[in-house]
């Protein structure tokens, strides 16, 4: 690689197998140089987490339960005992009870309302703010959401909620650290199949749709976020802040795609 992390820290969130978006961010990032730690939710994810950890030269891994708030504290504590400041932090997070990853938004419980909410939109806030204080020369902070924020898209549900209320959160964290030369943005990814993802109905149609409607007629890859992710977290987006940035083929733009056929 050309070096852009080179002599850069940071932390990966959300690493859960070698097909979640975490892994094409943290690749693209240890392959430009960027010295990395990990996250992992539970000791069953540990035994995947470590191997691929150490794909990427890192040997750096500390739990981390994001709906507990002692667990982000432990997990910033852990990280403190080992780098006295930090650069960069991607939040590759988001939950929601599968079963209504389905059906209609109309029927959400408050109960998965609140748990959607705190695992996929507040534990942004409550990382970046840690975070913040450790940022010591300025630096750069991403979360990963989906159009389902912006538009309807079947079956998000109450996911889509959350997703627009992380992307307000962005816009307010990147005012608050703005002044601090810490810039926060999302990067809005189209559908790719990951654990998460098969925890949404009728997902294997999501990613034919986008296939043959987006304007590149195909859907993205781990790696494509993972390049973005770089632009972002490196200084070569160092103007940019606040910004919900789409790898998506294309896809937010269309409002209704023409026949694919020569004589029309
Ligand atoms: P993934 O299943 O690989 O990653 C989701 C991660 O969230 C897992 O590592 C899981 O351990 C973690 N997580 C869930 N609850 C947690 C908790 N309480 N504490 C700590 N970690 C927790 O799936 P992914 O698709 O790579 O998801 C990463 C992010 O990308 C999510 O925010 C998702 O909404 C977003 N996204 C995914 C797609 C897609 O199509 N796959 C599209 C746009 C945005």
């Amino acid at each position: 690689g050309m070096g852009l992390m080179k002599g850069r820290r940071g932390l990966i969130m959300g690493l859960a197998n070698d097909k979640s978006i975490a892994w094409g961010i943290a690749r693209a990032l240890a392959d430009q140089g960027a010295e990395l730690a990990f996250s992992y939710q539970g000791e069953a994810l540990k035994r995947r987490v470590e191997p691929l950890a150490a794909q990427v030269g890192s040997d750096f891994l500390a739990e981390c339960d994001v709906a507990d708030e002692s667990s982000i504290d432990a997990l910033f504590q852990t990280i403190a005992t080992r780098w006295d400041s930090m650069d960069f932090i991607v939040h590759a997070i988001g939950f929601s009870d599968k079963e209504q990853l389905r059906g209609r938004y109309a029927d959400t419980t408050r109960e998965n309302f609140l748990m959607t909410m705190d695992i996929s939109v507040y534990s942004f806030t409550a990382v970046a703010r840690r975070a913040a204080a450790m940022m010591s020369r300025g630096g750069s902070i991403l979360t990963l959401t989906y159009y389902g924020a912006e538009r309807v898209m079947p079956h998000y549900n109450v996911m889509g909620v959350a997703k627009a209320a992380l992307e307000a959160s962005v816009r307010y964290l990147a005012e608050d650290l703005g002044k601090d030369g810490i810039r926060v943005n999302a990067i809005s990814a189209g559908p790719i199949k990951t654990l998460a993802a098969s925890g949404i109905g009728d997902f294997r149609y999501i990613l034919k749709w986008n296939e043959l409607n987006s304007p590149l007629r195909r859907n993205v890859s781990q790696e494509e976020v993972g390049k973005s992710a770089l632009y972002l977290l490196s200084d070569l987006g160092s103007g940019v802040t606040g910004e919900t940035h789409h790898v998506d083929s294309g896809y937010h733009i269309v409002g209704m795609k023409a026949v694919d056929a020569p004589d029309i």
